[in-house]
């Protein structure tokens, strides 16, 4: 069945055609390792991890890289502010690579818990320095870079088109530009390939330049050309990387080889909080574990995502958490029942579920489409082993474990009594003492969901 993408680069749907034969390659933006991943980003990896899984549900195999940057994202995705590794390194009074080696493996504990597939190649930034030099080297003997006091500067008026991505018009632009922090820059829309680093500077290193660091986005460039090619088939991340990120990338493979780096262009809408911006000044940034911590399998967030399509914002609730979570527990009870059941399916019935399915997903990812398709098969009146395992290969795509059983496993005395005394402070509005319990009750590996009719108690 064919598959069909949009594609950002051409702002269209495309019919989806790898340049190797039933071979995928994907390069992903991955995270920058200074803080939390919120559940925002996961929404990211949420997207990205769909796309994989249903590229190999249509058979095709993969080979998906994604970058770790643990050097050289500044607090500005232009070329201001401090290294945001640096930063966080000096509020947390640790090093660089304890920052980077402390959030690398946060961020990878909740991949795992929301059953997010490591990509084929994970690679770091700081391992990949000499392509990165080489690269620039490049980009400057082919006319594109130039040397200032402080940087090495792409130049973007030298490429036919900057702004491919986004549509910019560079022209336009330049008539509004803001005023640039700069002045030894030729353009204002020039960016930094290779920073020279200031006497304290903790990263650093040697380069024809001097003691110096490479600028954010010459690391994708590098490590994807490395992995994939001059050429591959898809390149993924938020839409917040399509004006900077994404265009700076695109300049540098032109100024390198001539060539755009990927076929297909994918960007995933922003997850907003009650219909805004998560934000720390308005404390509602989430992260999964607040999510686990409120009693909640971390597969509801996953299943909550299935809402709505990648390229839809999608608004967080507790609400919407909640419905989530009812949903899950219904999908894991109706594939009981079909694996109990004993009915015989009529073969056109499993075939039309199983296409209306297949549809959805290779319709640029259709998630709430092919989530239809899903109910469809639980609801379907006679229950047969026939939709359970249609189903087991529906989950292929979705990741939310449908075969898991319901745990009824004993709660402890120790436990039954915390959530007696938990309740008695709730009653009190004692709420710092009813959280501390919360919090003492997680601890002990039980969660605890406060609902309309109480409290519910669940194994983490
Ligand atoms: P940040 O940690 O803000 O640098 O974000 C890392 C990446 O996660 C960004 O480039 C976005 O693509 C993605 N991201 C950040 N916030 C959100 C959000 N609220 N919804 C979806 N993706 C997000
Ligand atoms: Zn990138």
């Amino acid at each position: 069945m064919d598959i069909y993408f949009y594609n950002t680069l051409t702002n269209k749907k495309e019919k989806f055609n790898s340049i190797e034969k039933d071979k995928v390659k994907i390069y992903s933006c991955g995270p920058t390792v200074y803080k939390n991943a919120t559940i925002g980003n996961m929404r990211t990896n949420l997207f990205q991890d769909t796309l994989r899984r249903v590229l190999r549900y249509n058979g095709l195999e993969l080979k998906h890289v994604m970058n770790i940057t643990d050097v050289g994202h500044l607090v500005s995705d232009g070329d201001e502010g401090e290294d945001k590794m640096l930063k966080s390194a000096k509020e947390e009074n640790k090093t660089p690579l304890e920052i980077a080696e402390y959030y690398t493996n946060l961020f990878f504990k909740d991949l795992e818990r929301l059953n997010i597939e490591k990509p084929e190649v994970i690679c770091k930034a700081t391992e990949h320095i000499q392509e990165m030099l080489e690269m620039v080297q490049k980009i400057i003997d082919n006319g594109y870079g130039y040397e200032t006091s402080t940087a090495i500067y792409f130049d973007v008026s030298k490429l036919d088109e900057y702004g491919i991505l986004s549509g910019v018009n560079l022209r336009e632009q330049k008539a509004g530009a803001r005023v640039d922090v700069d002045p030894e820059k030729r353009n204002p829309y020039d960016f930094a390939l290779w920073i020279k680093a200031p006497e304290n500077h903790l990263m650093k290193w040697d380069s024809p330049w001097g003691a110096s660091y490479p600028g954010w986005h010459i690391e994708c460039s590098a490590m994807s050309t490395k992995y994939l090619g001059e050429e591959f088939d898809i390149h993924t991340g938020g839409i917040d990387l399509i004006p900077t990120h994404h265009e700076n990338e695109i300049a540098q493979s032109k100024g390198t080889c001539g060539k755009i780096p990927a076929h297909y262009w994918m960007h995933g809408e922003y997850l907003l909080i009650n219909g805004g911006k998560m934000s720390k000044s308005l404390g509602n940034v989430y992260l999964l574990d607040d999510i686990i911590n409120k009693g909640y399998d971390p597969l509801v967030y996953r299943l909550f995502n299935f809402s709505c399509h990648y390229k839809g914002k999608l608004n967080f609730t507790w609400d919407g958490i909640d419905a989530a979570s009812t949903s899950l527990e219904r999908l894991r009870e109706g594939y009981q029942k079909h694996l109990n059941g004993t009915a015989n399916i009529p073969n056109n019935v499993i075939t039309d579920i199983e296409n209306k399915f297949h549809k959805a997903i290779n319709d640029d990812l259709n998630m709430p489409l092919a989530m239809s398709a899903v109910w469809e098969a639980v609801k379907y009146s006679e229950k047969s082993p026939e939709i359970a395992h249609l189903l087991e290969k529906f989950d292929t795509v979705l990741g939310i474990d449908i075969t898991k059983k319901k745990e009824q496993k004993e709660i402890p005395q120790e436990i039954l009594d915390l959530m007696e005394q938990r309740k008695t402070a709730r009653l009190e509005k004692n709420w710092a003492e009813s959280d501390r319990i919360r919090d003492l009750i997680t601890e002990k590996g039980y969660s605890v969901k406060d609902t309309k009719d109480g409290m519910e108690i669940s194994v983490l």
